[in-house]
């Protein structure tokens, strides 16, 4: 049975080549949408399209104002209508001490996390602004907690829900929603990486730490790309119609 809906509805998914990004995008595509997917990563780009040939990408780095700029351009020209962005795109940036925090790794993590975010929403806004629509920013629950020894990050990312919470009112009466995924652990070679650091930086065992980062949750498990995805999914529905300015740990 093809249960393909939004024949007509477009979306953009930053860094969507892996990871969460590329369940999303799947997940968009199995449901009849339009995709785009920009990264970073034209290898990974070139697999996704084996993959998924109607997926349509393009190399952007996200923290480059004019590479938005250009690939907006792209994507409002593409059949569809704009539908949703979801600002996926985020790197882990240094674990280390504050101290230790280099200004080089201090700005890179704003660049992507928030910036990018930024020129992405501006561009988007409005194509949203002609049919209604949504923007997904996919947060943390670093934007939730303090964390330690992930300065740049978690301060990214709470910026990301005050980015939320503020466009939500200012887009809201234009009919653009606008909300935030913050996971938790998601299980994947980028978790295992921080685990892995933070065990060095703290000198505990690289299992002592994961069991810590699983009690994080009230489920004591990590949460799955697939899951994200279905969440995203979820928010961009009809279902969501009459949900913004949240930020959905
Ligand atoms: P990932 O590290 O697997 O990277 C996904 C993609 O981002 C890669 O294909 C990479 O090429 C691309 N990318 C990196 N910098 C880019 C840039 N400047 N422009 C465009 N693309 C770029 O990421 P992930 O683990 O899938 O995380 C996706 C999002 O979810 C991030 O915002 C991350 O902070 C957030 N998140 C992840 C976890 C987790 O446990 N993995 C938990 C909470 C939140």
């Amino acid at each position: 049975m093809d249960n393909r809906v939004f024949t007509d509805r477009k979306v953009l998914v930053t860094a969507g080549a892996s990871g969460i990004g590329r369940a999303i995008a799947l997940a968009f595509l199995d449901a009849g949408y339009r995709v785009h997917v920009c990264d970073l990563d034209a290898g990974a780009l070139a697999e996704l399209r084996r993959d998924a040939p109607d997926i349509m990408t393009a190399v952007t780095d996200v923290s480059d104002p004019e590479a938005v700029a250009e690939l907006f351009r792209v994507v409002a020209l593409a059949p569809g209508r704009f539908d949703v962005l979801v600002n996926n795109a985020g790197i882990a940036g240094p674990t280390a001490p504050v101290e230790e925090v280099e200004t080089e790794a201090w700005r890179q993590t704003l660049a992507v996390n928030l910036d990018g975010a930024f020129y992405c929403a501006r561009a988007a806004s409005p194509l949203l602004k002609a049919d209604g629509g949504s923007i997904i920013n996919i947060a943390s629950n670093a934007a939730l907690f303090g964390f330690p020894n992930r300065l740049p990050y978690t301060v990214s990312k709470w910026g990301l829900i005050g980015f939320t919470k503020t466009l939500a009112m200012e887009l809201g009466p234009e009919g653009i929603r606008v909300n935030a995924l913050c996971p938790g652990s998601v299980s994947g070679p980028r978790i295992d990486g921080v685990i892995e650091r933070d065990a060095g930086e703290r000198g505990l065992t690289v299992e002592k730490v994961r069991q810590e980062y699983a009690r994080q949750s009230s489920m004591r498990s990590f949460v799955s790309a697939d899951d994200i995805a279905a969440m995203a999914l979820f928010l961009a529905s009809d279902a969501g119609a009459k949900i913004s300015g949240q930020a959905i740990a």
